[in-house]
């Protein structure tokens, strides 16, 4: 069974009720963040907390809990389920009103409501054999950078992928790289990682920023920069990050080899450092 919070109480999922007025709910109208937990230890907890409160601040949203509060109830809502690494989907919308009005609700009692699943590794065999993806227009808004509950075109995006057997839709606005559909996008040509910059048309992740600070440690080259299209159908190599996915290669896309069609070595290489990172991190080295 798994625990969750909603608004002050750790409860059973399953008995968790909210309002059908709740902006969540009509609008899409709230932030989320989601933590892995390794070991029982939330994974980069101060950065996921700063990009919540970033996009709370960004959608005029007021952060209804102190750090420290948020602080302790991840790490109780970690305590009172039984796994030892969980994902942590923390959310806050912008509450209920009493009539539908795109308005915001004066005042405005925003909703906290915070889940724990089994953390879903991907499974040896996938990071060994690499994934497919498709790509396609990049038909979401222009704050991109915000991690809002709004995720209707992500999800058609997704879904474009699963519709063809493959693991992620790679996006494209105006002929450059942006990211995937719930992932950011590397390539690598000749034996240089290129990262698009960040700006208002990606999410900044948080495992995008350990890949770019593991590659300087390293002394593995790396640049930010923008990315054609032509230069992403050309790579040597791809892949994709995101704090569930880590870091996996992307071997197919549109239905064509990526390099040479298999994991290629620079990915290989920021996988086993990504491993050896998050392990030391969460004390398990
Ligand atoms: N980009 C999008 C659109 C995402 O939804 C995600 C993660 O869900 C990411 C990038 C990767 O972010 P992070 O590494 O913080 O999980």
């Amino acid at each position: 069974m798994s625990i969750c919070y909603l608004d002050g109480n750790f409860l059973p999922r399953d008995e968790a009720r909210i309002s059908p007025m709740d902006r969540g709910f009509l609008f899409g109208d709230g932030g989320y963040e989601v933590i892995p937990v390794y070991g029982r230890k939330p994974f980069r907890l101060d950065e996921h907390l700063n990009r919540l409160s970033n996009t709370l601040a960004e959608i005029r949203l007021a952060d209804p809990l102190e750090r420290t509060a948020w602080v302790s109830i991840v790490n109780e809502l970690v305590a009172r389920n039984p796994w030892d690494d969980q994902s942590i989907y923390v959310h806050v919308s912008r509450g209920a009103d009493r009539v539908r009005n795109h308005a915001f609700p004066v005042p405005t009692r925003p909703t906290v409501f915070l889940m724990s699943d089994p953390l879903a590794r991907v499974p040896p065999a996938l990071v060994a054999s690499g994934v497919a993806a498709v790509s396609a227009v990049d038909t979401r808004w222009l704050r991109c950078d915000l991690k809002t509950t709004s995720l209707l075109a992500n999800c058609l995006l997704r879904q474009q992928a699963v519709d063809q057997g493959c693991a992620e839709t790679i996006l494209f606005r105006d002929g450059f790289l942006t990211e995937g559909a719930a992932s950011n996008i590397f390539v690598v040509r000749e034996g240089v990682i290129l990262a698009p910059p960040k700006s208002h048309l990606i999410l900044p992740g948080i495992t995008y920023d350990v890949v770019i600070s593991l590659a300087a440690a390293h002394g593995q080259p790396c640049e930010v920069c923008e990315i054609s299209e032509e230069e992403v159908r050309s790579a040597d190599e791809l892949w994709l990050t995101s704090s569930s996915k880590e870091v996996l290669a992307i071997i197919r896309l549109d239905d064509r080899p990526v390099g040479k069609g298999v994991p290629g070595p620079v990915c290989r290489a920021m996988y086993d450092r990504y491993q050896a990172f998050r392990d030391r991190e969460s004390g398990h080295d």
